[in-house]
């Protein structure tokens, strides 16, 4: 599925929907709720002092010489007003028109994804990226690895933005290059030769990253006979690679490798988890024999709040309600809710629910609110109480947009985003196997698929 351009009443009250406003309540005493951190009220460019990549920063691929590093925002956006960059923000758009396409991720801050062309998952974007190949620059506001992939899948000659380059993924780089390559290394001293089929033609392992990864992770799955994956078609993604392979290595998620190969039958004896920092990821020969899916030991720290607890509380507070969780969220957590699905599938789920329902969902707080604001007629909140939003995605503020539009009106492209030629091959590869792996009729659902 593309995804199509907003139109004005898809667009909820900001205020109703903003993560950063109800920061600035609970700052100012004027909200009774929490935060999990109070550093998120300040701005990115105090909460990052030295420039840079930062904490969380998608550093698994290798940056291309030459690439841009994040610079200190000049000081007339750190000064400017709310009402200032959303003005010059809209009169760069103006001016740029057609020039330019905005992404906004389903996790973006409210005051970013209001100046958005399109909201959506990152192979969404990436889809809405492909179809306007007459636009010059692509502002991806989301991290790293999504602009990476915009960029593997828009033209040649379209410049894919990230506003604020310290806008990582902490679960993406859970699993560096050298992580997975040293643990390629290791598997093949346990299996033998990696690339030989046996006698029924199955290869000992094939590799499955998820979409949430680097370019160079992606890449390096393209290389080795293996396959990007999404949130919900990790599935079939599996059933392809059991296929092909006595055995899956499942990076960087463990939560979305475990739920959706215990939901196959896979148990969780056959599914060793690896830790990247000790020899044989800290597991057994005789536990590595006998997998069927080697997990790697990542995880998305904002899924991973989610509990139990949570849902039996929920359960309490409001009898009849309906929880739908992200399968990034722990395997218990998944069990008890009523469903789990993509950002997609919440969303769908919600917009489609007939009559007034009570949504108690476990995924990032921008997006619930966003689907509160959005759907009145129903009660929708988050799991978690805590007001905890994905805090690398956080970095992208309407200060950056600013100064990369109003650099794209001057002539000048900040923040380029640029998967090198020797990478991109590969990566592309794994990514069209994914597309392959459906069935013709559901191919162009993989559009709406990832987190
Ligand atoms: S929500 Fe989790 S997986 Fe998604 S960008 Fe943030 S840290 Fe990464």
């Amino acid at each position: 599925m593309t995804l199509s351009p907003l139109t004005f009443t898809e667009r909820p009250d900001p205020l109703d929907a903003s993560v950063d406003h109800a920061l600035q309540a609970i700052a100012a005493g004027e909200s009774a709720d929490q935060a999990c951190t109070m550093d998120l009220v300040a701005a990115p460019w105090d909460f990052d002092p030295e420039p840079g990549y930062g904490p969380g920063a998608s550093m698994g691929d290798v940056i291309p010489t030459g690439a841009p590093r994040q610079g200190e925002l000049p000081q007339e956006y750190r000064d400017a007003s709310a009402e200032e960059l959303a003005e010059r923000v809209q009169a760069a758009r103006a001016t740029l028109g057609d020039r330019v396409v905005v992404l906004g991720h389903f996790y973006q801050r409210e005051e970013v994804v209001v100046h958005a062309d399109y909201v959506g998952d990152s192979f969404q974007l990436a889809g809405a990226a492909k179809a306007h190949p007459e636009a010059e620059a692509i502002v991806f506001c989301g991290v790293h690895f999504m602009a990476e992939t915009a960029d593997l899948l828009s033209g040649p000659d379209q410049a894919v933005i990230l506003p604020n380059l310290a806008a990582g993924c902490s679960m993406a780089d859970m699993a560096s290059i050298d992580e997975v390559e040293e643990c390629w290394e290791q598997l093949a001293e346990i299996y033998g030769d990696l690339d030989a089929p046996d006698a029924e033609g199955l290869v000992p392992v094939v590799p499955v990253t998820y979409m949430n990864s680097s370019a160079a992770i992606k890449g390096f799955v393209g290389r080795h006979g293996g396959i990007v994956c999404t949130s919900s078609n990790a599935r079939t993604v599996l059933e392809w690679a059991f296929a092909r392979g006595r055995r899956v290595l499942f990076f960087p998620d463990q939560h979305l490798g475990r739920n959706t190969a215990k939901a196959m039958g896979v148990s969780e004896q056959q599914m060793p988890l690896w830790n990247p920092h000790q020899s044989l990821g800290g597991r057994s020969a005789d536990e590595l024999a006998g997998a069927r899916v080697i997990l790697w030991h990542g995880f998305c720290s904002v899924h991973r709040r989610f509990t139990v607890d949570q849902i039996a509380q929920a359960r309490a507070d409001h009898p009849g309600v309906r929880v739908i969780v992200h399968p990034e969220c722990p395997a218990p957590v998944v069990d008890a809710a009523d469903e789990s699905g993509s950002t997609a599938y919440i969303r769908r789920a919600i917009e489609e629910a007939t009559e007034p329902t009570v949504f108690a969902i476990g995924t990032e707080i921008n997006l619930v609110k966003r689907l509160a604001a959005q759907n009145p007629q129903h009660t929708v909140f988050c799991l978690d109480p805590v007001v905890c939003p994905c805090s690398t995605m956080y970095r992208i503020h309407p200060g950056y947009m600013a100064w990369v539009l109003e650099g794209l009106v001057a002539g000048e492209v900040r923040n380029r985003i640029q998967v090198s030629a020797d990478v991109a091959g590969p990566a592309r590869l794994a990514l069209e196997r994914m597309l392959a792996a459906k069935p013709p009729a559901a191919a162009s659902a993989a559009w709406g698929n990832a987190s």
